[in-house]
């Protein structure tokens, strides 16, 4: 739903020589190495590449995966045997309607937390990235609940790029940050009082409030006008050009510098982002709401709230608004 690698041209598997080329390069600067990109645990040859990870030395060797895979214990143990030591794992919500949703893929949620069971059982870290969307973002703090009740290592929550299907499917996928971000600050919240390690990536400083030192630094998407004047402009990564276009980005305000809280450094390293990204979407973007409002899916059902309203009051919303909230009409009408 939101791939940002969707529309990149699949490519054949890479010979285990290439990629042993390119890990001894890689090891002269990095002692740590992810296998991103697509779905790595369908590479063949998946377990010798690790090895070749461990031989050049590496110390951690991770692996970028929706879960599906290895949600068989076995495989996660050769990989583990191999030198695998932490598994990248995508959640996008904390039910099997929330995460399937997003992934199109009935039974991925619970093949996903198979996952997540199976690397901990072998000892792995697991760091569990989530991709806000407009759906997901009133269950973030039931997601975090549920990750750290299953023993994951750390949490990411990222805004998405547009770029691949997320740039295609923008007003389906894109949240208002004014709306979605009051949820994942409590999600964020939620996860320092489950002592689950929290990031965030890819959200303007100025939106993150007190929760700015969770952000992972990354490359600049783009700046609105009232970044001209952000003392804190220099470490932020603002906002995708195409937020701006359809948004204005009238939540965004100038803030002071940012200082990052240095816990879990480690940690946090492990957020490397999904690698090579489809290109950006150059497409035009609708400024008016209107236009993209009749093509606005939502997970679930809006349920009206009929528990609030006597059913035999018929239309008398006024009336019942009026016993729900005395306080509000506390000088016969409606107070602000
Ligand atoms: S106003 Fe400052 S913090 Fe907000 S998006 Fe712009 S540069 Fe970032």
């Amino acid at each position: 739903m939101f791939c940002a690698q969707g529309g990149l041209d699949a490519e054949p598997p890479r010979p285990l020589a290439d990629v042993r080329d390119d890990l001894a390069r890689a090891r002269r600067d990095h002692d740590a190495v992810t296998f991103v990109g697509g779905e790595p645990t369908l590479h063949p040859e998946l377990p010798d590449i690790i090895a070749a990870a461990r031989d050049e030395g590496f110390r951690a060797i991770g692996v970028q995966t929706n879960g599906r895979r290895l949600a068989r214990a076995s495989l996660v143990r050769l990989l583990a045997d191999a030198g695998l030591t932490d598994v990248h794992l995508s959640i996008h919500g904390p039910s099997p309607a929330a995460h399937d949703y997003h992934t199109s893929v009935p039974g991925s949620f619970a093949a996903a937390l198979g996952t997540l069971a199976a690397a901990r059982a072998s000892g792995l870290v697991v760091a569990v990235t989530t991709v806000l969307t407009r759906s997901n973002a009133r269950g973030l703090g039931d997601l975090v609940s549920l990750l750290a009740s299953r023993r994951a290592s750390a949490w990411c929550l990222a805004v998405p790029h547009a770029r691949g299907r997320a740039a295609l499917a923008f007003d389906r996928v894109m949240p208002r940050l004014g709306v979605a971000m009051p949820f994942a600050l409590h999600a964020l919240s939620v996860a320092e009082r489950v002592r689950l390690p929290a990031f965030v990536r890819g959200a303007p400083l100025c939106v993150l409030g007190p929760f700015a030192r969770h952000a992972l630094p990354e490359e600049p998407r783009g700046y609105g006008e009232p970044c001209a004047s952000c003392a804190a402009r220099s470490d932020c990564s603002g906002v995708d050009p195409r937020y701006l276009a359809r948004f204005d980005g009238d939540e965004l305000s100038p803030c002071e510098p940012v200082l990052r809280a240095p816990r879990e450094e480690a940690l946090a390293a492990m957020f490397v982002g999904v690698g090579e990204a489809a290109p950006a979407d150059t497409s035009e973007v609708h400024p008016s709401p209107a236009r993209a409002r009749v093509a606005l899916p939502m997970l679930g059902k809006v349920t009206p709230a009929r528990a609030e309203v006597p059913r035999s009051a018929g239309r008398r919303a006024a009336d019942a608004l009026r016993e729900i909230f005395p306080a509000l009409y506390a000088d016969g009408e409606p107070t602000e």
